[in-house]
């Protein structure tokens, strides 16, 4: 069995940044706090356990005096105005990409637009937009939530990170008869674009693909949903131990792809496990 990994495959930049800034808290001080999971992989955050960087959800937990991380998503304004209330170190590691999606949004706002963002309403990197549009904006799914929602004439549009061009492009069409006036501003990330167009590329000449990343992962669910999009029969695990041996019968060469989340060796032991697999063939 032949097996090609897409380029850009695996950790982004915002990712890899906010795994060293953790390292090294965690080297400098015992305990330190992640907002949320570092990042959407159970597997990493497991072994950054480990390492003492504890998960805490909701800021308001945090101890008076800690160290805690925003994680590559962000956080809105509200988080930063709790954590200086209880004399919290803040790590920040949000994105830089992120950080342009809440400035954009926020000057869409002042500028008196209606902001919609297009997202998954209960990512973490999409309700932090929101929060730093003072909760102004409204997040959208897709084209048809636009049936239910009252439009101002001047509408403005972001989109999460991690969404896709195309997405983008058709909520673009669906308001654009809808409104006097329209901006949009494509705030998908480089990254993401680059990962999606391989894996795409991948998935249209190869017979199988497996789609390596967290379930929770948003970027990597992304990836999984365009390289089925293409008809190729595609498998989303999150190790190699999820792999099965009936999905490759008769497949003679496979595609491997793995979001900005996944961790080498995560892809590195399902590369192995395919690997293995030639002499089953
Ligand atoms: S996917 Fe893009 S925006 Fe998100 S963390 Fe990675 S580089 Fe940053």
């Amino acid at each position: 069995m032949n097996i090609i990994l897409a380029e850009n495959a695996g950790f982004c930049f915002g990712v890899r940044r906010a795994l060293e800034m953790a390292e090294a808290a965690t080297r400098d001080h015992d305990r330190v706090y992640s907002l949320g999971p570092l990042i959407h992989n159970p597997q990493a955050v497991a072994r950054l356990a480990e390492q003492g960087l504890v998960v805490c959800e909701d800021p308001q937990e945090l101890p008076p005096g800690s160290v805690a991380m925003i994680r590559a998503h962000g956080a809105g304004p509200a988080t930063y105005e709790l954590a200086a209330a209880r004399q919290v170190t803040l790590l920040d590691a949000t994105c830089p990409f992120v950080r342009r999606v809440h400035e954009k949004a926020a000057e869409f706002v002042r500028q008196g637009y209606q902001v919609l963002v297009l997202g998954d309403p209960n990512h973490p990197e999409a309700q932090g937009i929101v929060a730093h549009t003072g909760g102004q904006a409204t997040i959208v799914q897709a084209p048809e939530d636009l049936e239910t929602l009252q439009l101002a004439p001047r509408v403005a549009v972001v989109s999460q990170t991690t969404q896709t061009y195309e997405a983008l492009q058709a909520l673009e069409a669906a308001l654009r008869p809808r409104v006097q006036e329209l901006e949009v501003a494509n705030t998908v990330c480089d990254a993401t674009t680059k990962r999606q167009a391989a894996s795409l590329e991948l998935a249209q000449r190869v017979p199988a693909m497996v789609v390596v990343g967290g379930y929770h992962s948003a970027n990597t669910r992304r990836l999984a949903e365009i390289c089925a999009r293409t008809g190729t029969p595609t498998y989303h695990v999150e190790t190699a131990a999820e792999l099965q041996a009936e999905w490759f019968t008769e497949v003679e060469t496979v595609g491997v792809t793995a979001g900005a989340s996944t961790p080498e060796d995560a892809i590195a032991e399902v590369i192995a496990w395919l690997g293995e697999r030639r002499g089953h063939e």
